[in-house]
């Protein structure tokens, strides 16, 4: 059902207010790694809707290596984020880990994300097959293109159509990056499914001076959106600030996305 051959037609959804996703605009979302507090979520929206961005990324439950890291705000910081992204009319992407937290979070969120760890969680995209809320799925940590097309078509063929698929790097030999982005994915992802491709080059290289450049590469290679970390004072995010954007350098990336995807 997600395959080109079935359906030939690029999916577009729309998330309402004007904000789409899919061919014929370029879909770009931004945030920090973790919601962490209400100032914090006050300065990252003023620095989307600044830059005219209207979706913006941020975990409050967090899949972290280590059980003493910090795991986020949960549903507290959940309704918080929702009840400020409303009154500036930005739109939600934040991860939903297990089967339980889906009704939950439901009424909160305008996009579930469905994190690497959990791209082969089968119980969780059976759950997410049957809201009406679009579902964003990373690909797995060592998982092929194949396996993300099936764990899309666990969504799909339980009755959400509204699929965006993520290539956010995967785990190889090379250890100078915390990732390796494939950016191969977007050009073939691109010919096998008619679902949105977007490339995460946050968690792809792991590395804060080099998420710029292959956040431009992943438009150059077709990809119909960006997904990226942003926080005023990545030095001290809860979370990826290695890899996380200050407000100066997202700014100057916004721009040549843009410029970017205008050439293309
Ligand atoms: C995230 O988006 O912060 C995240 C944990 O992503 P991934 O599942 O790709 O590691
Ligand atoms: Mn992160």
């Amino acid at each position: 059902l997600v395959s080109r051959k079935w359906r030939v037609r690029p999916t577009v959804l729309d998330l309402g207010d004007g904000v789409r996703i899919g061919e014929g605009s370029l879909t770009l979302a931004a945030g920090p790694c973790s919601i962490e507090s209400e100032a914090q979520m006050e300065r990252i929206m003023q620095h989307l809707v600044d830059n005219d961005v209207r979706i913006m990324r941020g975990g409050v439950f967090k899949p972290r290596s280590s059980p003493y890291s910090f795991r986020g705000l949960g549903m507290e910081g959940l309704k918080l984020f929702h009840q400020m992204a409303r009154q500036r009319g930005i739109k939600i992407v934040t991860e939903v880990m297990q089967v339980s937290q889906v009704e939950e979070m439901h009424d909160y969120v305008d996009v579930f994300q469905v994190g690497a760890r959990n791209t082969q969680n089968f119980n969780l995209l059976d759950a997410l097959g049957s809201v009406d809320k679009p579902v964003l799925i990373k690909r797995g940590i060592s998982g092929t293109l194949e396996e993300l097309l099936s764990s899309a078509e666990y969504v799909f063929s339980g009755g959400n159509e509204k699929l965006i698929l993520c290539e956010r790097g995967i785990r190889t030999f090379e250890t100078a990056s915390r990732n390796t982005l494939d950016l191969n994915a977007v050009p073939i992802l691109k010919e096998k499914t008619h679902l949105p491709v977007i490339v995460d080059p946050s968690h792809g290289i792991g590395i804060r001076d080099y998420v710029p450049t292959m956040a431009l590469a992943g438009v150059m290679a077709g990809a119909d959106g960006i997904i990226y970390e942003a926080h005023e004072k990545p030095e001290e995010a809860a979370s990826d600030g290695a890899q996380t954007l200050n407000f100066t350098e997202s700014e100057r990336l916004i721009r040549n996305l843009r410029r970017v995807y205008a050439l293309r």
